[in-house]
């Protein structure tokens, strides 16, 4: 049943009450500095939408939703569907605010609408961190990390000579751990994988990210030379809903496989998670429902072992800010994703942490302000708009 009408949140209480008074969502596009090359093909564009929600305390919190295509439709459904269900509402009330947009669209399990979610999602937790004086990674009762392991991302699957040139200028900048984009064919990719290590030494951390290229015979066999090459996990060898392929390579393959960027929801890596299928769970912050269910999904694989390494892959400043807070709180954090080839959503649309070392040597500071600890040029905001 489709509900028409915005679902009150059951707690009430007044008291304190941070009123949201509009939502506003930005579509944005640019132009790559440098196009991302996997197994996917070339992406030299990339979008997102900023989500402004704004109070009548004064106090305005921004959010990023991954909107890789169509950033339009996105801005659409949160400013007709979703911000009907907030605008009045105490913004405090999160969890609250999350059931009521998740029943915007019934039958619906994923998707645009948990993307569009996560962007209102972590704009709420950027008030609350305001309202409290508190950054987000203290809010979530955080482990206490100042500064967070991140990997260099990413080789990318291109001709010898220039993947020998991005691994070695990722070395320069001081990555102790780099992951190298993988496809087809396999042969070309196996030797890849034992060139690469040659020409890194023993010494750095190398992973490979697939996209899905393979089927499982040939995930097997890729498996077989991160193995013998010592690499430390397999991202998305196969198709993210190839469950019973994810549960055969696992018996068949040394590497700890890696995936969850295409994930939603907690529900929906639950038995990958629950039988230890995967070693590594990977939220986009921005994709899977904002901080609140990324928490969820990061705390339901520490319960099994799993540890949580946040995807922002092409994303904006406020997914990755957001995830450095999830990062430096949840305690089955093991390492981050850290984009070298910035795009103009993360060089101009904010500093992380002004004053903070951006990278050093494969770790990055974890914001002190409160909220998400950053202040967003609007100017930029109005400058990078969707044409
Ligand atoms: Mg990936």
């Amino acid at each position: 049943m489709e509900h028409r009408q915005p679902m009150r949140p059951a707690e009430t209480s007044s008291q304190g009450a941070i009123h949201i008074t509009d939502v506003i969502a930005h579509p944005l596009s640019q132009t790559l500095p440098k196009p991302t090359v996997t197994s996917w093909g070339i992406y030299s564009e990339v979008s997102i939408v900023l989500v402004e929600v704004r109070t009548d305390s004064g106090i305005v919190g921004v959010g990023e939703v991954l909107a890789r295509f169509s950033p339009k439709a996105y801005a659409e459904l949160i400013e007709t569907s979703l911000k009907p269900r907030l605008v009045g509402q105490d913004a405090r009330n999160i969890g609250a605010l999350w059931q009521s947009m998740r029943r915007a669209l019934s039958g619906r399990a994923g998707g645009i609408l948990i993307e569009a979610i996560a962007g209102i999602d972590i704009a709420l937790w950027d008030i609350l961190g305001k309202a409290a004086g508190l950054p987000i990674a203290k809010l979530l009762g955080g482990i206490g990390r100042e500064s967070i392991d991140v990997y260099a991302a990413a080789v990318n699957w291109v001709d010898d000579a220039e993947a020998d040139r991005e691994l070695e200028r990722y070395i320069g900048e001081g990555f102790p751990r780099i992951k190298v984009k993988m496809s087809n064919p396999v042969k070309e990719a196996c030797r890849r994988i034992e060139r690469l290590r040659k020409r890194a030494g023993d010494d750095i951390g190398l992973c490979v990210d697939a996209n899905w290229a393979y089927n499982l015979d040939q995930a097997v066999e890729v498996g077989k030379a991160l193995s013998a090459n010592g690499y430390f996990w397999f991202e998305e060898p196969l198709a993210p809903e190839n469950e019973q392929g994810y549960e055969e390579l696992r018996k068949r393959c040394d590497v700890p496989l890696a995936a969850g960027e295409s994930n939603f929801t907690a529900d929906q890596v639950q038995r990958l998670v629950s039988r230890r299928t995967l070693s590594i769970l990977q939220p986009d912050v921005a994709r899977a429902g904002g901080i609140t269910e990324t928490r969820r999904m990061a705390d339901y694989a520490a319960l099994h072992d799993v540890a949580y390494a946040p995807h922002i892959g092409m994303s904006g400043i406020i997914c990755e800010t957001a995830s450095v807070h999830l990062a430096a709180a949840l305690p089955n954090f093991r390492v981050m994703e850290c984009e070298c080839d910035l795009s103009p959503f993360k060089r101009e649309l904010a500093d992380l942490a002004p004053g903070c070392i951006r990278q050093k040597n494969g770790t990055l500071d974890v914001p002190t302000a409160p909220g998400l600890g950053i202040e967003i040029d609007w100017d930029a905001v109005a400058r990078l708009r969707t044409q």
